[in-house]
C-alpha cells in the first residue's frame, strides 16, 4: 500500500493510502478538488479526521458530499455545520469499525478540542498507527499507552524545545503561545520517546508529521529520530509518496 501525503502543517493536513483496489482519506485540511487527483475515486473507502481545527477539517463537507463515509468526532461535523447522510461520529476510544477491508480503531490523543488518533489494520498494509495534534501518546487517564504489533507510523514531530526558544528570541513565535504549543502538540523528544515504547521490531517505516516551520528543522529532527530508532524515517510533505512494505 502507498502512502501520498497531500500535505502535513497548519497549512493544511491530508493524506492518503492507496493500495490495490482499496484507499482511504485520512483529515481533510486539503481541498476534495485536489485530494481527488491523486487518487482513483471508485477505490476510495472512506475518510477519517481526528478533530475540528481547519488544518484537519476544512473541507470536509466536500468529502462528505463525495459519496464515501466520512469518520469525525461529533464537535467536528458541528463546527463545519456538514452533516450529511455520509457523515458518522467516530467512536469512543478503542471503540472500532470497518471501511471496506480497512478496520479502525480510535485511540485518544491530548490536544486543546476533542481528538483522537487512528490504528488502521488492512490485509495489505498491517497495521498503521496515525498520531498527529497531541502532546504525548497516553490513556485519557493519562497514563502511558502502550501499543504493539504496529508495521507503520504516522506520528507527530511538531517542534523542539531548542527550536521553539530560538524562535522566540527572534521573535517569530510569540512568548504567550509558547504554553499552548507545549500543551498541545508533540514535541521531539517526546515522539522519541514514544517510538521507543513501541515494539519497533515490526514496524517498517515512521513518517514524520506536523513540522513547525518555526518551532523545529526537518534535518535536525528527522536525524534524532533515526538516530535514536534506528529505522527508515520520513517527514511528510506534500508530495512526499512511501511505498508501505510490511514485515510480517
Ligand atoms: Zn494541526
Ligand atoms: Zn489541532
Amino acid at each position: 500500500m502507498k502512502l501520498k501525503v497531500l500535505g502535513s502543517s497548519s497549512d493544511g493536513n491530508g493524506y492518503i493510502l492507496e493500495g490495490e483496489r482499496d484507499a482511504l482519506f485520512l483529515e481533510a485540511g486539503v481541498s476534495f478538488r485536489t485530494a481527488r487527483q491523486r487518487v482513483d475515486l471508485d477505490k476510495v473507502r472512506g475518510l477519517l479526521v481526528t478533530h475540528q481545527h481547519t488544518d484537519h477539517s476544512k473541507y470536509i463537507k466536500d468529502y462528505a458530499n463525495g459519496g464515501f463515509p466520512c469518520v469525525a468526532p461529533a464537535e467536528v461535523w458541528e463546527a463545519r455545520a456538514a452533516f450529511t447522510a455520509n457523515s458518522y461520529n467516530t467512536p469512543a476510544p478503542f471503540g472500532s469499525f470497518d471501511l471496506g477491508d480497512f478496520n479502525v480503531m480510535v485511540i485518544p490523543a491530548h490536544h486543546d478540542v476533542p481528538t483522537v488518533g487512528y490504528i488502521i489494520s488492512h490485509p495489505e498494509l498491517g497495521r498503521l498507527l496515525f498520531l498527529t495534534d497531541s502532546r504525548v501518546m497516553a490513556t485519557e487517564e493519562g497514563s502511558p499507552l502502550v501499543i504493539n504489533g504496529i508495521n507503520h507510523v504516522m506520528i507527530e514531530c511538531n517542534y523542539s524545545f531548542e527550536h521553539l526558544e530560538q524562535a522566540i528570541l527572534e521573535g517569530r513565535t510569540q512568548l504567550f503561545q509558547k504554553e499552548r504549543i507545549m500543551r498541545t502538540h508533540m514535541e521531539v523528544g517526546t515522539t522519541i520517546d514514544t517510538l521507543l515504547s513501541m515494539n519497533l521490531s515490526t514496524v517498517s517505516e515512521v513518517i514524520l508529521l506536523h513540522l513547525s516551520s518555526n518551532n523545529n528543522k526537518e534535518e535536525y529532527c528527522r536525524e534524532r529520530v533515526v538516530k535514536s530508532i534506528g529505522k527508515e524515517v520520513y517527514v511528510a510533505q506534500p508530495g512526499l509518496e512511501v511505498e508501505l512494505i510490511t514485515i510480517r
